[in-house]
């Protein structure tokens, strides 16, 4: 099944001669339950189609589909309401709230919806990510891959329609990407969690089950279609 689409999406930034075509008819079909990288040299547009996937900026033309919803259809704080209900991000800093203990960090944004936590699926998460020893830890006092581990905790806690995840490994030494990039190969299969992840690292992206490669705002090789 289906559960992200682009059609002929298209991103301008400035005009005329400052005219930037960031992204330039991208199509995309990522399938329910894939772990997709996007690869791309620096400038090629990566962000840009992270931030038009996850509803963050608005396209200057085109559309994106997320779990049967065209989402640019959506008023602003629509937009703003479904973000917040069917997308999880992971960022390259983390972004964990320092004064919130492991725990308190991962299951924060499903109370903050003033949802119920679903604890067995929660523990699970975090047995899977080895993060029992951890829970009343504060962010600041675990490495970089710890960090990242609990990152990913909170983002699939919410079950969110896809996960959007931003460099993840780009502050980690590379044995630590590594063991994090198995971490989400791991989960996208065991909780059949829809993960996009962009990245410019060609060895990192090698680990996802599908590999989309951009340029210039285009994908390269035709239009796409991830299935597992
Ligand atoms: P990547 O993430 O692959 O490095 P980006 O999506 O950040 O690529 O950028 C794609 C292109 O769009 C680049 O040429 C960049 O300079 C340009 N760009 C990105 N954001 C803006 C902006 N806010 N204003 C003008 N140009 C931008
Ligand atoms: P991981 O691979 O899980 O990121 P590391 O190999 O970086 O962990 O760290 C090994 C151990 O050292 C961890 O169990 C952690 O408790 C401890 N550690 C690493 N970095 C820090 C840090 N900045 N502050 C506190 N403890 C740390």
């Amino acid at each position: 099944m289906e559960i992200l689409k682009t059609m002929n999406l298209l991103k301008y930034y400035g005009k005329d001669e400052n005219e930037v075509r960031a992204l330039d008819g991208v199509n995309l079909s990522i399938m329910k339950g894939s772990f997709t990288a996007i690869v791309g040299t620096s400038g090629s547009g990566k962000s840009t189609l992270l931030h038009m996937l996850g509803g963050l900026d608005r396209p200057t033309s085109g559309s994106v589909i997320v779990d049967g919803k065209e989402i640019f259809r959506l008023k602003d704080e629509e937009l703003t309401i479904f973000r917040r209900r069917k997308i999880g991000f992971i960022f390259q800093n983390y972004n964990l709230v320092p004064v919130l203990n492991v725990y308190e960090n991962i299951v924060l944004p499903i109370e903050l919806d003033g949802n119920k936590v679903d604890e067995s699926y929660v523990n699970d998460i975090i047995k899977t990510l080895g993060l029992e020893k951890k829970l009343n830890s504060l962010p600041n006092n675990l490495s970089g891959g710890q960090q990242q581990r609990v990152a990913i905790a909170r983002a699939l806690a919410s079950k969110p329609a896809i996960i959007l995840a931003d460099e993840p490994t780009g502050n980690l030494d590379s044995k630590t990407s590594m063991d994090v990039m198995g971490l989400l190969k791991v989960t996208s299969a065991k909780f059949k969690q829809t993960i996009v992840m962009i990245t410019h690292n060609e060895e990192i992206s090698q680990l996802a089950d599908c590999i989309i490669r951009i340029e210039d705002g285009k994908i390269v090789g035709g239009e796409q279609a991830c299935t597992r």
